[in-house]
């Protein structure tokens, strides 16, 4: 049960979210703001500064009076531990509460390890970015995890993921949670990428897809400024939709016809490698693009196509604002937009399409780690988690945080 005290600093986590647009106020324009009595405002200024959520700033005043205290956002206030986990590389950031990234790694680290070796790298690789950046155990808000296969919402481990053998309902989220000490969120990485490119490059869409083409194709989906899972966290798995110029081609998913066998990173380096042009990866399809092989100019074009068929029938049906290109395969740049552009212009509804802007990604390869710390700052700064840790009324460092997966 709440005390009285208790029940009045409960909406401190509302008021946390009026000071995180950055702008520093006075007690008197949060009064004017909130509507709330002075008191009860003083009281949860009190709960968020004993937190260090926010900081006293003083105001200068225009008239020449006395300065006021005014209260800021602190940025600083907590870390948070985000991960990229791709098929053959990872990328690993540790950001402040504005996904200012603090400290960032890169390496080659390829999932097929299997969980138990690629987590207890990640693990090494926290540490050793915390010792260097001088951060503490206790100063982390969450750790956030991408994954490249798809990841069950209510638990946050992978489901049957078909390139990471081995990781089939592993408790990615206990198994972080137990040796930090802090909420794990698991997602897989297009949700990851779409989250940190709405929040970093396009936060005024209320409606945006991220596709994805890399080794394979899938989409995250941004709707009413959320992302949207689906019931199962299955939602935006474009690369089996059946296209028909790929009738008698088996997937690696058992099925024939899905889009990913003929557009994909994967898909366009095995024609390349069979034609006798040397393309192991997306990676290598990208550098021929770059350097004019016409077979590659060819067959990125067309894959371009191919994905934009799909995509004109989702603009139909879900009709988004912006439509963001990001992978691998994205860094050939125009030679893939063109041709999805060029599809779903004429295939979408006018309507749908009026206002649509096609894109690349702006962040890049650095969209899912940003993401990643997206998904775990808006989870520990809602104003629920909020209230919860000022209510309990003693010392962070014993809130005694679990695994978690909750959803930001
Ligand atoms: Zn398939």
């Amino acid at each position: 049960m709440l005390s009285e005290a208790n029940g009045s600093i409960a909406g401190a986590g509302a008021l946390l979210k009026i000071l995180r647009d950055g702008q520093a106020r006075t007690r008197a324009e949060l009064v004017q703001l909130t509507g709330l009595a002075r008191s009860t405002l003083g009281q949860r200024l009190d709960a968020l500064l004993s937190q260090r959520w926010i900081v006293p700033t003083e105001e200068a005043i225009s008239s020449g009076g006395r300065p006021a205290v005014a209260f800021t956002f602190n940025r600083g206030a907590r870390i948070a531990l985000a991960a990229d986990l791709g098929a053959t590389h990872a990328r690993v950031a540790i950001t402040d509460l504005g996904t200012e990234v603090l400290a960032e790694r890169a390496d080659e680290v390829p999932i097929d390890r299997g969980p138990v070796e690629t987590l207890t790298w990640l693990q090494h690789t926290f540490e050793e970015m915390l010792a260097e950046t001088g951060h503490t155990r206790d100063q982390i808000c969450g750790i956030g995890v991408g994954l490249p296969g798809p990841v069950e919402h209510s638990s946050g481990r992978p489901v049957n993921p078909p390139i990471m053998p081995g990781w089939d309902g592993f408790p990615v989220p206990e198994w972080l949670g137990e040796r930090f000490g802090a909420p794990v969120l698991v997602d897989n990485d297009v949700n990851i990428m779409a989250l940190g490119e709405h929040w970093a490059a396009r936060p005024e869409a209320d409606h945006l897809i991220f596709v994805k083409i890399g080794t394979g194709i899938g989409c995250g989906i941004i709707s009413d400024r959320h992302l949207h899972r689906g019931a199962q966290g299955a939602a935006g798995d474009i690369g089996h939709i059946q296209v028909a110029s790929a009738a008698d081609i088996v997937c690696r998913c058992g099925n024939l016809g899905c889009l990913e066998a003929v557009a994909s990173g994967a898909a366009m380096s095995a024609r390349l490698s069979a034609d006798g042009v040397e393309a192991a990866d997306s990676r290598d399809v990208v550098r021929l693009v770059r350097g004019g092989n016409t077979q590659a100019v060819q067959l990125i074009r067309q894959a371009g196509r191919e994905i934009g068929d799909v995509l004109a029938s989702i603009v139909n049906f879900f009709n988004p604002s912006v439509i963001v290109v990001g992978g691998d395969i994205a860094e050939a740049g125009e030679q893939v937009l063109a041709g999805l552009r060029e599809v779903i212009y004429s295939r979408s509804l006018p309507l749908a399409t009026q206002h649509l802007t096609i894109t690349a990604s702006e962040l890049s390869d650095r969209a899912g780690v940003i993401g990643a710390a997206v998904m775990v700052i808006e989870h520990a700064l809602a104003p629920g988690t909020v209230d919860q840790a000022v209510t309990r009324d003693r010392p962070r460092d014993t809130m005694g945080v679990a695994a978690d997966h909750g959803t930001p």
